[in-house]
């Protein structure tokens, strides 16, 4: 089973990534949610609210203490924000991962914007990115493997329990991310659901409700 931390941000729309993949989810909103899950998404949102919220009610201190337990988590945009060892000019809030980010390092959220790109440890195909007032991962240590550079900033990299996305895979028809991820968390993917309606850009809203 994979959690979703469900405080703020995108959450329904990797719950039904997850759920198309046969792979059983949960949405975490507090610390006794934690219990029995592989790994853990922190989705994209507002990385200051987020943080906020998980300090509320100790959600980040319990994941700080799960760290190195075999569990795995997943930070996408906002998530890996949350991860990061260092916030270039910010305190850091759940320090996990030794990489240097920037937020909103592309400009403000008008400068948003989706591209392609190829991550042959993710994907045998090309995959759509999209970055939303996106941050940039400047520096990987030693033990962060780069699974996507461009330009002058990382994208993508993971070390042995962490993986993060500068860009939203929740937000495009492909589910190769969310199949990486639960293969990083040792679960085995029963393949595609054919009961569910394809992939759209609102099939998500059948999940949204508030739980
Ligand atoms: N700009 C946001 C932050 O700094 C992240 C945006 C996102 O998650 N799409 O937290």
């Amino acid at each position: 089973m994979i959690g979703v931390l469900d405080l703020q941000g995108d959450v329904v729309e990797h719950i039904d990534h997850l759920e198309r993949l046969g792979i059983s989810s949960k949405r975490v909103k507090k610390t006794s949610d934690l219990k029995g899950i592989k790994g853990l998404i922190i989705p994209g949102g507002e990385s200051t609210c987020l943080a906020r919220l998980m300090k509320l009610n100790g959600i980040d201190r319990a994941i700080m203490e799960l760290h190195g337990q075999g569990i795995k988590f997943w930070g996408t945009c906002a998530g890996a924000i949350i991860l990061a060892r260092n916030i270039i000019g910010e305190k850091s809030h759940v320090p996990l991962i030794d990489i240097d980010i920037e937020r909103n390092g592309f400009g403000s959220q008008l400068d948003s914007f989706a591209t392609e790109a190829l991550i042959p440890d993710v994907s045998p195909q090309p995959l759509t990115l999209i970055f939303i007032r996106a941050p940039k991962i400047r520096r990987c240590g030693p033990g962060v493997k780069v699974l996507l550079a461009i330009e002058d900033y990382i994208a993508a990299a993971e070390d042995e329990s962490i993986l993060v996305t500068a860009f939203h895979p929740e937000l495009t028809p492909a589910s190769d991310f969310h199949a990486y991820f639960a293969r990083k968390c040792g679960l085995e993917i029963k393949g595609e659901r054919r009961d569910l309606p394809p992939w759209s850009s609102t099939s998500w809203t059948r999940l949204a409700r508030v739980a």
